[in-house]
């Protein structure tokens, strides 16, 4: 006799996205059923929000306890150049090509969205908030119990087998399996279907300091501070009054030549001597932590009885700290196809197109959008700072990447881009990155036959 369901929907990670998932799942009245492999509260990186996940915050009705737990709010963000490999002695359309550049997000209203600030979040109370809602909500919500596997055709359901904490396993039956498992890729890995961006072989090395003086010059945005070398970046993050954020980014490569996570952040940082000193005058309160192949893209996102979200369908780059965004957006669309799927006494992969679309179409975005950053950064500041198109790049900076792929200042952004590249003697030429993205198209497999 087959075993009768446990739930609707079993929910694999209980990050933003699994927490958002379930969140909306169980509001609709919806068994929904989350294994979260860790215990919560824990760390993780990816702190500084964009204004499109406030849609779901309020949504899921948790705008005002963003405010009780204190995250500091994150009015907008800066770009500070150091050294000269960003100083250009040369004017486009009467528009200067340094690198320094501001922005806040009031300058542009968005629908849905009615505060002129998101957050910066210390994930690991976030991550815990967004769960527990969603276990008020009515999610079941399993902690420390880590999928093990995932069987997607056991007598007409998924069975899920879990590990716990004291060593048992349990198998559960639902309908639907979602995949939010963040970078470990649950099912993307045991389908195969995980392709690791070939150009991107970024890596970030991070911790926290306490009583680094941000002093007071918009020390509520997000810092990104451009290092004299391609492709390197370090993030300043205000966490709460007293801790700052800090991560490093550069090429995986450069670690080997580095030797040490802490070398390789300490000898960047020492190529920014007023951010050195800073720093070194504040107390690191954490180890420093690497994060590395952390970009990559799904053959499919959606199947007969599984969708991914989050991190789990596809990570580009933190350049533009999308990440959270992408995860309770994806969260917030699948849910919408679940819902409809789950009416129907049958559903199949067909009915998930149109979440791995609209889904695909953001992360599209996402990805030209860094693309054309690597390829040339001044490209980027100088489009900030041209009147005509601030508020086009605002728009994807806040988030708002779903709904239209024809996004003229993005293809103006990579004919830029293209010239310099194309003409030697261009006067920029020297600001030309050396990740040259746009060869890497994933979404091509998203119309192969599954
Ligand atoms: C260097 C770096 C910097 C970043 N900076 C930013 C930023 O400033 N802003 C931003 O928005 N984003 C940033 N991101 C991205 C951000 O961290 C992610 O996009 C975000 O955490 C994705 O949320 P998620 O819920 O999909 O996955 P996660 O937050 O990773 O959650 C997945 C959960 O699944 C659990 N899990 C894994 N395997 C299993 C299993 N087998 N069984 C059960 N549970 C499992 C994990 O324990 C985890 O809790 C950054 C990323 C990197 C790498």
């Amino acid at each position: 006799m087959t075993r009768p369901l446990d739930a609707d929907v079993a929910v694999i990670g209980g990050g933003p996205a699994g927490g958002a998932l379930a969140g909306y799942l169980a509001a609709a009245g919806r068994s929904v059923v989350v294994f979260e492999g860790t215990q919560f509260p824990r760390p993780h990186v990816g702190e500084s929000l964009v204004p499109a996940a406030n849609r779901v915050l309020g949504e899921l009705g948790l705008l005002d306890q963003m405010e009780q737990e204190g995250f500091p709010r994150k009015y907008g963000a800066v770009w500070r150049a150091h050294g000269s490999r960003h100083t250009y002695d040369h004017d486009w359309q009467g528009v200067s090509t340094d690198c320094d550049a501001s922005l806040r997000f009031a300058e542009r209203a968005q629908e849905g969205v009615t505060r002129p600030f998101t957050y910066h979040v210390d994930r690991a109370r976030f991550d815990h908030m967004v769960l527990e809602r969603a276990r008020t909500l009515g999610a079941q919500v399993h902690m420390p119990a880590k999928v093990r596997a995932v069987d997607l055709d056991a007598d007409g359901a998924a069975e899920l087998s879990v590990r716990h904490a004291d060593g048992t396993t349990t198998t559960h039956r639902t309908r639907l399996v979602v995949d939010a498992s963040g970078r470990a890729t649950v099912l993307g890995r045991q389908l195969g279907l995980r392709v690791k961006d070939p150009v991107f072989n970024q890596l970030a090395a991070h911790t926290w300091f306490e009583d680094f003086d941000r002093g007071t010059d918009r020390e509520d945005h997000i810092w990104i501070h451009f290092l004299p070398e391609p492709n390197a970046w370090v993030w300043q993050i205000p966490i709460t009054d007293r801790i700052t954020s800090f991560g490093v980014v550069t090429q995986k490569r450069n670690l080997a030549e580095a030797g040490s996570a802490e070398a390789l952040f300490w000898g960047r940082i020492a190529r920014c001597p007023e951010l050195h000193s800073a720093l070194r005058a504040a107390r690191p309160v954490r180890p420093i932590r690497l994060e590395a192949d952390y970009s990559y893209a799904m053959k499919r996102i959606t199947g007969d009885r599984f969708l991914l979200v989050g991190d789990a369908a596809r990570f580009v780059d933190p350049i533009f700290s999308s990440g959270v965004s992408v995860a309770l957006n994806s969260a917030r669309f699948a849910s919408q196809a679940i819902l409809a799927a789950l009416e129907r006494p049958r559903f199949d992969a067909r009915d998930f197109d149109t979440y791995a679309q609209v889904l695909m179409r953001g992360t599209r975005t996402w990805h030209r959008f860094i693309s054309v950053y690597y390829r040339l950064h001044v490209v980027f500041t100088w489009f900030i700072r041209h009147p005509e198109h601030r508020a086009d790049v605002l728009r994807l900076l806040q988030g708002d990447v779903y709904d239209n792929e024809n996004l003229p200042v993005l293809e103006a952004m990579e004919a830029m881009a293209d010239a310099v590249e194309s003409n030697p003697n261009h006067p920029l030429r020297g600001a030309l990155g050396a990740l040259t993205s746009h060869a890497f198209a994933p979404e091509q497999w998203l119309t192969a036959p599954a």
